[in-house]
């Protein structure tokens, strides 16, 4: 499937904030967007009036760009809330949330979702015992997602687990470091996300 191969830091820069794409090097000192946060490009400095469909349409960017996700699937899961009981745009970054790519990110087994998303695609998961490569696979409540047997002893993978033991999994993931897995024990919740979105805007955009 395509995807975006460019630079990761210049979308911290359009977007206007810090989306953490590339790990360790958001946090330690080393990150673009904290020596440099201006928009790229030649007129990026430029102060420029922003409308409403603008603010709407980089909410919606800034949205898909954190999870990682391409336009067609992001429209997809749009149209998925819209269809479940509730807030559509809670339903909306509750269905993101409950990427498989995301959750692995979430336990702790790896630094970015780009990363998760490279552990997913390269089997080294299982989902309720299952091997599974999908990183857009939705996981729900009572689901087991663990490193399958045979990644276990891989050097990489081994590394990881070590990181995981010392991660704060968010409180709808139970993890167990030691198994190196993680069960749903509930949906993940608006307050559970802890990013700043606006998804109003984000069904703004899309209702027009
Ligand atoms: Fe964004 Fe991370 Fe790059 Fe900083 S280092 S600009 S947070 S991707």
């Amino acid at each position: 499937m395509a995807r975006y191969t460019g630079p990761n830091c210049k979308m911290c820069r359009r977007e206007g904030c810090k989306l953490y794409l590339k790990g360790e090097r958001c946090t330690n000192g080393k990150c673009a967007f904290d020596h440099r946060s201006t928009a790229p490009g030649q007129h990026g400095a430029a102060r420029k009036k922003v409308g409403e469909y603008g603010k709407q349409l980089r909410e919606k960017q800034k949205a898909r760009r954190y999870y990682g996700v391409l336009e067609g699937q992001f429209k997809h899961y749009y149209e998925l809330a819209e269809k479940m009981d509730g807030i559509t745009g809670v339903n909306l970054l509750i269905l993101l949330e409950s990427r498989l790519d995301n959750v692995v990110y979430r336990m702790g087994m790896a630094a970015s979702r780009k990363e998760a998303r490279q552990l997913v695609l390269h089997s080294h998961f299982t989902l309720n015992g299952k091997k599974v490569s999908t990183p857009s696979i939705l996981v729900k409540p009572g689901d087991v997602i663990a490193v399958k047997e045979s990644s276990k002893e891989k050097s990489k993978i081994k590394a990881l687990g070590e990181a995981m033991a010392t991660a704060h999994a968010p409180k709808w993931l139970e993890n167990d470091a030691a198994k190196l897995l993680t069960k749903v024990v509930a949906r993940p919740a608006r307050e559970d996300i802890d990013f700043e979105f606006e998804e109003q805007l984000i069904v703004e955009l899309y209702s027009k």
